[in-house]
């Protein structure tokens, strides 16, 4: 019985303070064969990000060219900022039978759902709101201003984890993790990604049964 030979797109999405960058991290060390698809973005380095690794790290001029010449599969405004998602990161991976993971926004991801159909998108959820704004100031990276200002845009997005496939709630990180791993491994035994039943013969099997 064969499989699609093609990777899976896995696209995560949730609010900054979720955890969903600690859940695709823990997950990329169990998942050997997975790649993480690094983003564009026009937003500032935070701390010890490392261009070319976290985000590439690019000027609004350099974004809208990169735009302008299609080579993103989504893009989006963020926070003011743009991030996108390049085609070179996915396409090529995606035919060699490598899994995709895209950690990406809620707008990105529904761009993403309009072209992959059989993407597979999970939403991560925090246990509860106040845990949520705990783990935004605990990040400290930010300004108060900038915190308050993503709890707000966190908060209306907590409302659209019905366009997603699953939701995985994020009160602890291995159970979580465990959780987002079973939905990648039952999503690629679904019916849909076997590309045929090439079964072995009936009869052969038979006549090498009775021939024994
Ligand atoms: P941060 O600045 O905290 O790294 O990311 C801010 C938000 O942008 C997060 O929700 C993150 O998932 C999202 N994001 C990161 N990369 C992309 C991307 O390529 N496309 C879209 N649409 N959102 C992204």
């Amino acid at each position: 019985m064969k499989r699609k030979k093609s990777g899976c797109l896995v696209v995560i999405s949730g609010p900054s303070g979720a955890g969903k960058d600690t859940i695709c991290s823990e997950l990329l060390k169990r998942y050997k064969d997975m790649y993480l698809s690094i983003s564009m973005t026009t937003r500032d380095k935070r701390g010890k990000e490392v261009d070319g690794k976290d985000y590439y790290f690019v000027s609004e001029k350099e974004f809208i060219d990169n735009i302008n010449e299609g080579k993103f599969l989504e893009y989006a405004k963020v926070y003011d900022k743009y991030y996108g998602t390049l085609k070179s990161e996915v396409f090529d991976k995606i035919e060699c039978g490598i899994d995709v993971l895209l950690v990406i926004d809620i707008q990105g991801a529904l761009n993403i759902k309009e072209l992959y159909k059989d993407a597979i998108f999970i939403f991560i959820m925090p246990p509860n709101l106040k845990t949520l704004i705990e783990r935004l100031v605990k990040r400290n990276t930010d300004s108060k201003e900038k915190i308050i200002s993503r709890f707000k845009s966190d908060y209306k997005m907590l409302n659209e984890y019905n366009k997603y496939n699953y939701v995985v709630v994020n009160d602890n990180i291995k159970d979580a993790t465990d959780k987002v791993e079973s939905i990648i491994v039952a999503s690629k035994c679904s019916v849909e990604r076997i590309e045929d039943l090439d079964l072995d013969n009936q009869e052969e099997l038979i006549h090498e049964l009775l021939t024994m």
